[in-house]
């Protein structure tokens, strides 16, 4: 299901583990271009992916606060770039820990990335009491309509989120859901169909190639 009742990044939005999202290779200009829209004076930079014993998947915000609370340093706030060569890149609100010298994710990631694209950006703070985090923006990289469309479903999941949620939990009422799930597999579905190549990460989340996995037939119908 597209919605889950734990308020956390991965669950406002299908699961990216079921989209080939990888940390961009290089500073390409659709990364370059994309990162200076989210309108921060910091410049990308990649970042290790040193996860702390205690940190838990997809809770950057309490991970690093934790961080500093038993070690010191400093939480970082930003964006984590992904990126689907040619179909399209997303900025995951994120954050990351500054030990004195170095920028250091401290988040385990769920396809076991070593390193992430990370832009810092002061103004990106998580508001802790409210438990409210900014959504993730994302761009097309191609001109197909479906891929726009599907993008722009997370937009309306991540309002919804945040009108039907309070504090870390979020209970929104299924006729609501339902459709913006069902429509959004479909596109889910359509665009892994159109786009996935046997070079992609797998669709299972193992972080192996799609060839050395599952098979090209079969990630592109996993269910989320
Ligand atoms: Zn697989």
């Amino acid at each position: 299901m597209l919605l889950t009742a734990t308020k956390d990044p991965q669950h406002l939005s299908v699961r990216p583990s079921t989209m080939p999202l990888t940390t961009p290779k290089n500073l390409s200009a659709d990364v370059l271009k994309f990162c200076n829209s989210l309108g921060s004076v910091h410049s990308p930079t990649f970042v290790k992916v040193l996860p702390n014993p205690n940190a838990q998947v997809n809770e950057c915000f309490f991970n690093v606060k934790s961080a500093v609370h038993e070690i010191g340093g400093k939480q970082i706030f930003g964006w984590c770039i992904w990126i689907w060569e040619g179909v399209y890149i997303e900025a995951e609100h994120h954050s990351v820990w500054y030990d004195g010298i170095n920028l250091i994710d401290v988040t385990p990631k769920p396809q076991n990335e070593d390193n992430v694209l990370f832009v810092q950006d002061d103004l990106a703070v998580f508001d802790f009491n409210g438990v409210k985090r900014k959504n993730n923006l994302r761009r097309s990289l191609t001109n197909d309509p479906k891929v726009a469309e599907y993008l722009s479903l997370h937009d309306q999941a991540y309002s919804l989120m945040e009108k039907y949620s309070t504090g870390r939990q979020a209970s929104i009422p299924a006729d609501l859901v339902r459709p913006l799930a069902y429509r959004t597999e479909a596109l889910l579905l359509h665009i892994r169909g159109k786009y996935l190549g046997p070079n992609n990460l797998c669709t299972c989340g193992s972080g192996v190639k799609v060839k050395k996995c599952c098979g090209i037939e079969k990630a592109k119908t996993l269910n989320s």
